[in-house]
């Protein structure tokens, strides 16, 4: 990490925490060569994670590919940035739960981000499940509305 005042690459840690949702950490650094300090936000990355899609095919996780998706759902609902991000940690902390020998289905990611955006918002969730579960048990789905 190079120090943003002077561009040395000599910078220490003084002091590093979890964030909230606990899969991201901040340092506060300080620069051995001008002393400036500063602070950092680290993300832990789903690394060498495959997807195993419907037809069987393997796809790399890709996180702003899921960012997408479940930011479909929240439009024009009164979400920022930092609340569909929160939403996104804790799906990937399902995910790297689930995960198998570094692999999921998409399926189980599809009914992860379900749970967790039925969490957040009912009207997100049913915007979501509509298209997510237009491919799967329609019956089931509206069971699901029901219960709502
Ligand atoms: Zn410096």
């Amino acid at each position: 990490m190079n120090c943003p005042n002077c561009s040395t690459s000599d910078t220490k840690v003084l002091d590093s925490r979890p964030t909230e949702e606990g899969n991201a950490i901040r340092r506060r650094r300080e620069c051995d060569k001008c002393g400036f300090r500063f602070s950092t936000y680290e993300e832990i990355e789903i690394l060498g994670l495959s997807v195993i899609k419907r037809d069987g095919t393997k796809q790399a996780y890709i996180r702003d590919k899921l960012e997408a998706g479940i930011r479909k759902p929240f439009e024009k609902l009164e979400y920022d940035s930092a609340a569909i991000r929160k939403i996104v940690s804790s799906v990937e902390q399902e995910i790297q739960k689930k995960a198998r020998d570094n692999c999921i289905t998409s399926r189980e990611i599809g009914d992860i981000v379900m749970k967790q955006i039925k969490k957040t918002d009912k009207v997100a969730y049913i915007r979501f499940a509509c298209v997510y579960r237009a491919f799967e048990d329609v019956e089931e789905f509206k069971l699901e509305l029901q219960k709502l």
